[in-house]
Order: C-alpha cells, then sequence, then structure tokens
C-alpha cells in the first residue's frame, strides 16, 4: 500500500491513522502490514446472505479483492496425506519475552497487543518481531477435515513488513493457561484498549515441535498474500468458560468469527517433526 493510496481510501484513512498513532510506528511498511490485523469496526461480517459474508469480502472494498482473487488464501484443510516433510524446516526458533501488553474488543474478535519489546521468532535468518494475539472460534484451520472449538493467532512482522502468524488450535478441555492470566480482562473488555500489565508470551504454550508451514494469507479483509504461517500440530485446550468468554466478548453477529476455509489445491505445506533418537 502506498503513502498515496492510504490518503485516497476514505473509509479506511482514519482508521489507518488511528492505527498508526496507536501502534507508533516506525516505518509505513510495518504499519501497512499491522492495520488489517488491528482495524476496529470492520464493515464484514462472517454471516453469508447478509451482502458482507466471507463470499463477498473481496466486493466490499476494492482492496480487499485479494479476498476473492487470490491464490494463496487462508485458512486451508491440513492433510496429513498431502504435506511434505521438510529437511529444510527447522525447530521454531522463539525468543518470546514478559512486556506490557494492552487487551481490545475489536468487534471481529478480542485481540492483546504487547507495547513494548516481548520479542520475536525466527524464521530462515529472518527475526519477526511479536506484535499481538486475537482469538477466532471455532478454528479456522481445519486438521484432515476436522474442525476444532477455538484456534489463537500471533501475529509477528519483520522490519520490512513480512507477516509471519503462529496458530494454536484447541478443543474443549482443561483451561489453558494464558487464557486463565486473562479471563478476567475479557469478561470486561471494551472498545478502548485496556493495560493489562506484564503479559509473558512465553505462557502461550505449544505443547508439541511439530507443526505445518505453508505461505497463505490473512484470513481477514484485505487477506493480504505472502504470510508465512506455521501451524502448530498439537490440539490444545481450553475450558468451555473460556471460549464462550470470548465469543460474548465480540460484537452480536460475530460469535463464529472463523473464515471458511479455503481451495488448497496446489499449495505446498510442509511438516516439521523433531528428528526421532
Ligand atoms: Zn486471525
Amino acid at each position: 500500500m502506498s503513502l498515496y493510496s492510504i490518503f485516497t481510501m476514505p473509509n479506511f484513512a482514519s482508521l489507518f491513522l488511528a492505527s498508526l498513532i496507536v501502534f507508533s510506528c516506525s516505518s509505513f511498511t510495518l504499519c501497512s502490514a499491522s492495520e488489517s490485523e488491528t482495524d476496529d469496526e470492520t464493515p464484514f461480517t462472517y454471516v453469508e446472505g447478509t451482502g458482507k459474508g466471507p463470499k463477498e469480502w473481496g466486493k466490499i472494498d476494492s482492496h480487499w479483492r485479494s479476498c476473492d482473487g487470490g491464490k494463496l488464501q487462508s485458512p486451508i484443510n491440513l492433510l496429513d496425506q498431502r504435506v511434505q516433510v521438510s529437511a529444510n524446516l527447522g525447530k521454531l526458533e522463539r525468543d518470546y519475552k514478559p512486556a506490557p501488553a494492552v487487551v481490545k474488543n475489536r468487534g471481529h474478535d478480542i485481540s492483546v497487543r504487547w507495547i513494548g519489546d516481548a520479542g520475536e521468532i525466527s524464521i530462515n535468518g529472518t527475526d519477526y518481531k511479536l506484535i499481538q494475539c486475537h482469538w477466532h472460534s471455532p478454528s479456522e484451520h481445519t486438521f484432515n477435515g476436522s474442525r476444532y472449538e477455538l484456534e489463537l493467532h500471533i501475529v509477528h512482522l519483520s522490519s520490512n513488513g513480512g507477516i509471519a502468524v503462529i496458530a494454536i488450535v484447541y478443543e474443549y478441555g482443561h483451561p489453558d493457561r494464558f487464557l486463565s492470566r486473562l479471563f478476567h480482562h475479557i469478561k470486561t473488555v471494551g472498545e478502548k484498549e485496556k493495560y493489562l500489565g506484564i503479559v509473558n508470551p512465553g505462557d502461550i504454550k505449544f505443547g508439541s515441535r511439530k507443526y505445518y508451514r505453508y505461505i497463505g494469507s490473512l484470513t481477514v479483509p484485505p487477506c493480504t498474500e505472502g504470510v508465512i504461517w506455521t501451524v502448530i500440530k498439537k490440539v490444545r485446550t481450553a475450558s468451555r468458560e473460556q471460549v464462550r468468554a470470548l465469543r460474548d466478548a465480540v460484537h452480536d453477529g460475530f460469535e463464529a468469527n472463523a473464515r471458511p476455509t479455503q481451495a488448497s489445491v496446489g499449495i505446498p505445506v510442509s511438516f516439521y517433526t523433531p528428528r526421532e533418537h
């Protein structure tokens, strides 16, 4: 997105500028990449037939055309029989650290944003700084056709605007520790950012080193492509109460905020598993 286009997008200019201020961005590249994940009121829904459902996203705004015409759209169904065990993938290098954070109801989801340096992940020698995380329910990615109750997206950005998202899916079971830490804040979350104090992203447990890797897109408009996805293979658990709190907190109509899986034929998916001893 160019600087020019930012100021010729009447319906998004103010949102974009607001996100600039909120992010205290150091560069436009970084900001434009993060904008889509920080919009407030979004003029899209998850309900087909409303004119603004997932099948219409690409027609709502000219900047959202990827949602319709893109070739690498997310989420996808991850089929074990189609993944390639890749020798090029290594252990996910994660170097998170505790940092101040805020929680916010973005209408279509609940997000936690770190306002200090919360560390980074490293992929192929590039560092991607941890920016924020948010939840979708039910899950957006499916495993061999199975959809789960919840999916966490942990969003990271590189210094030149690259986006890397880690996804963790949850089924009902024992409470998730990270959500337990945030539970009361989620119950009382508002549309204004609420300060949480220090939040340790290391509290987000993966439970496995195994992961799927593919290049896809953001799962909300503008559906920007080129996103590096790391989907943790392990299905973790969250309690019914925790999932309900997230669904109750978002705006009416967004209780289910999962985009349907997109055509994935031809999208190469790699799989990392630690070497067996
Ligand atoms: Zn997401």
